[in-house]
């Protein structure tokens, strides 16, 4: 731009150049009358060959000066764009080495993204689960098992054979579930699916083992686990086809565990250890007069077996024993009230006995254990007045149906042998846990019982399943 201007300028200047050259001699009128002298001509020319001159350094000047402008710019504009270009490479190297980093951060990433897509993935699969029913030999088939819940024979029975479909399978998903048993003195049998019978439920003969899968799509997305109640425990949780259980020994299986998780998912847990099956039998085995030294003893043998047990605490041991006492809740014991000083109902005042109470309760809770949901009267005595009383104190008196005078013989067989000739489900058993005989005692009778089939429960969940308790009135089982 500016060169070109500087172009147009110059013609300029060359025309009024020339102009001004080519007129200079043909003005002889500028002195009217006389011709200019030789010197006057000389003189002229010079003048104007000073001027002439003056002009071309004029423009010299200018366009030496244009030329220094556009060699400035020039270098100018090389200079900015050699620091843009430079400040681009900067760029893009830091780039680079940010996509680098970012791209060695997926790599080290990738497995936790795909851990996390394959949890997204398993959680948004619908819940689909399998049921399962049982056949016990003497009693039929059972109703049908949610998934992940435990079905049991009843105590001294067993499973003849099983039946299961599937619950809640996604639409457009192909397959089924899909089992096979075996049978007492057959062996294993053809896979049965979809609810269809495996096994002989008009035999008597035991299973000794199962295996189960699912089939088609389903198989893909979801894992199946499963595992059995053999020789007076559960087996470990197997999956997809498995063997569960021992076969050719003459083991029997009592109960079955089912439950469908999405692919890959952890193991599952089973049902929590609160959960009781109100088809199977139970009792709530009682311990009176602690806690005490023994007590932990008890609560190892419970949290061995899968049991709870109920507590009716002395209020002024408690502080003592105060870890004990928060153990007992923590495993689903129930922490309930013995008095504050062991005195019987009978011969207590009202006010007595609800203070008795209230600071029974307040120790066990500031313990850690919970508010009592029943009393043990002392000595088991219980009148129409101090029933009154536990009434306005919203409490049932609990007694007993079995008991073992475990605090009067302190014998252990004893009170095993009392408990195992008389137990029947829905009893309330009677021990001490002030005895170690009584312990040591419990610490039998604890698995016994659990192989016998017995769910050891608490009086509250017994109560709870069979009728309920009304506070002021006294129970001693619940059948
Ligand atoms: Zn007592």
């Amino acid at each position: 731009m500016s060169q070109l201007r500087g172009g147009e300028n110059s013609n300029l200047n060359r025309n009024s150049g020339r102009n001004t050259g080519g007129n200079a001699p043909q003005r002889p009128d500028r002195r009217a009358g006389r011709p200019l002298s030789e010197r006057e001509i000389r003189e002229m020319r010079a003048r104007k060959a000073r001027k002439m001159k003056l002009m071309r350094r004029r423009r010299r000047i200018l366009l030496l000066g244009l030329l220094a402008v556009c060699v400035l710019t020039g270098v100018l504009v090389a200079a900015v764009s050699r620091r843009v270009r430079s400040w681009k490479a900067e760029k893009a190297a830091v780039q680079a080495a940010a996509m680098q980093e970012s791209m060695s951060a997926s790599a080290a990433e990738a497995e936790s993204l795909a851990a996390a897509e394959a949890e997204q993935y398993r959680a948004n699969l619908p819940d689909m689960g399998a049921i399962y029913g049982i056949a016990v030999n003497g009693v039929g088939w059972s109703h049908f098992f949610a998934d992940n819940s435990y079905s049991m024979a009843p105590a001294n029975s067993y499973i003849t054979a099983l039946r299961a479909p599937l619950n809640g399978q996604p639409e457009g998903m192909s397959g089924t579930i899909r089992y096979r048993v075996n049978l007492s003195g057959t062996g294993w049998l053809d896979w049965q699916e979809n609810g269809n019978e495996a096994g002989d439920s008009a035999g008597s003969m035991p299973l000794e083992g199962i295996a189960m899968e699912l089939t088609g799509s389903s198989a893909a997305s979801y894992d199946l686990y499963y595992k059995v109640y053999q020789n007076g425990s559960w087996t470990t949780p197997v999956k997809n086809g498995e063997t569960a259980g021992t076969e050719g020994q003459g083991l029997r299986v009592d109960g079955l565990w089912v439950t469908v998780t999405g692919k890959g998912a952890e193991v599952p847990e089973g049902p929590n250890g609160k959960s009781v099956d109100p088809t199977r039998p139970m009792v709530a085995l009682t311990f009176d007069d602690g806690p005490s030294k023994y007590t932990p003893r008890i609560l190892d043998s419970l949290e061995a077996n899968g049991g709870r047990a109920t507590f009716f605490m002395v209020g002024n041991r408690v502080a003592s024993y105060a870890s004990t006492v928060k153990r007992m809740a923590d495993l689903g014991c129930e922490t309930d009230s013995h008095t504050w000083a062991h005195t019987y109902l009978t011969g207590m005042s009202e006010g007595e006995i609800l203070q008795s109470l209230n600071q029974t309760r307040d120790a066990i809770v500031a313990a850690g254990g919970n508010a009592p949901k029943g009393v043990r009267p002392p000595g088991g005595k219980i009148n129409d007045a101090s029933k009154a009383v536990l009434a306005k104190a919203g409490m049932p008196s609990i007694i007993w149906s079995v008991d073992t005078l475990d605090w009067k013989t302190r014998n252990a067989q004893h009170t095993i042998d009392t408990v195992l000739r008389q137990v029947q489900d829905g009893d309330i058993i009677l021990m001490h846990d002030l005895y170690e005989q009584s312990v040591i005692a419990a610490e039998t009778l604890i698995p016994e019982l659990t192989r016998r089939g017995y769910q050891l429960v608490t009086v509250s969940e017994m109560a709870e399943l069979r009728g309920g308790m009304a506070a002021g009135q006294s129970y001693g089982h619940f059948r």
